[in-house]
């Protein structure tokens, strides 16, 4: 297998706190024969487990990056067993563009791994996490939110699998970061995400999604901290006193059917939250004509029962937009 064109300018082994860059060489017009940094933090303490903290996969969802920064400002070596190997910003082409995929190449890079180090620059951040990051890390998490096209429940992502060690492992891993959903990635999992990549190299991974709309909610990103602090504790990587999380309740798509989407554009005036349970047949929300205002508005209704885990944010909707994403309580 090629080797990753990807090159770090900070040692990830020896004991304390640093940080530096990935740094992605791409040359294009705007930068011919410059990099395209990617910061990198690295605290390794005391021998121990590594765990792999990564943000700004997708590049409009900012909980995530300033959660991560904050760990970066508060942990000490000397507090840890094990190393934080944290990429706040791991999309930094897209973060610094407030965009979901990337400005470079058009690529969304959860939907690039395992990547290809010989690709464009979004198959080159794919291929070096799987062949530098991945091999090192005892377990990883990657935040995202619903950026500015959506608002999620505060949820954690655990993939199924054949693996029952491994599955265990992601479960308890979502248990520890406490949010209220935690959802059940199988079969509509896509192959190209990171999740899919850590399940292939049987590293327990969970993501999470932490709430939306393009910013940065202060009561999300204290969950995330808070969350992450619960897995490190988890892992024996730190030892603090955070408070227990409430149980969190398992779901999982039964079928994207259940989603809905709009049928035509236009207004769509929203009668629900990301979170809410609802019944087959209640009320969604009504798509209102701004072609004509004397046209009547078209009600949507849940076609099933369960939670809603996300909700479009755009306030005009076109035919096709996502406005709820349902999903049902489910045993394991
Ligand atoms: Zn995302």
């Amino acid at each position: 297998m090629a080797k990753s064109r990807i090159e770090l300018d900070i040692c990830l082994q020896s004991p304390g706190k640093r940080a530096g860059d990935a740094l992605l060489r791409w040359s294009d017009n705007a930068n011919p024969l410059g990099v395209y940094p990617v910061p990198v933090a690295c605290i390794v303490g005391k021998p121990g487990p590594t765990a792999l903290l990564v943000a700004g996969v997708h590049g409009d969802e900012f909980e995530g990056p300033v959660a991560l920064s904050q760990l970066i400002e508060e942990i000490i070596p000397d507090q840890l067993t094990g190393r934080l190997i944290i990429l706040p910003a791991f999309n930094a082409p897209a973060v610094l563009a407030s965009q979901r995929t990337s400005p470079l190449d058009g690529r969304n890079l959860n939907r690039a791994f395992p990547g290809d180090p010989d690709g464009g620059p979004t198959d080159m951040l794919a291929d070096f996490l799987v062949s530098v990051l991945l091999p090192e890390a005892d377990l990883v998490i990657d935040l995202h939110a619903g950026g500015k096209a959506s608002v999620f429940a505060t949820s954690a992502l655990a993939s199924r699998c054949d693996n029952k060690q491994l599955m265990q492992a992601n479960l308890d891993l979502a248990a520890a970061f406490g949010a209220p959903f935690t959802w059940i990635l199988g079969g509509f999992n896509d192959t190209r995400s990171l999740n899919a990549a850590a399940l292939n190299a049987g590293v327990p991974m969970i993501a999470a999604e932490l709430g939306g709309g393009g910013g940065a909610d202060p009561i999300e990103v204290a969950n995330a901290v808070a969350g992450v602090k619960r897995c490190l504790v988890h892992a024996g990587i730190i030892s603090q006193n955070i408070p227990q999380a409430a149980p969190s309740l398992y779901v999982e798509t039964r079928s994207i059917a259940d989603n809905i989407y709009a049928p035509v554009a236009g207004l769509f005036d929203r009668r629900f939250q990301a979170g809410d349970q609802v019944e087959k047949g209640q009320l969604a929300g009504y798509v209102r004509s701004l072609d004509r205002l004397d046209n009547a508005p078209i009600p949507l209704h849940f076609s099933a029962t369960g939670h809603v885990l996300a909700h479009g944010n755009r306030g005009y909707v076109v035919r096709g937009d996502m406005l709820a994403m349902l999903v049902c309580e489910t045993e394991i």
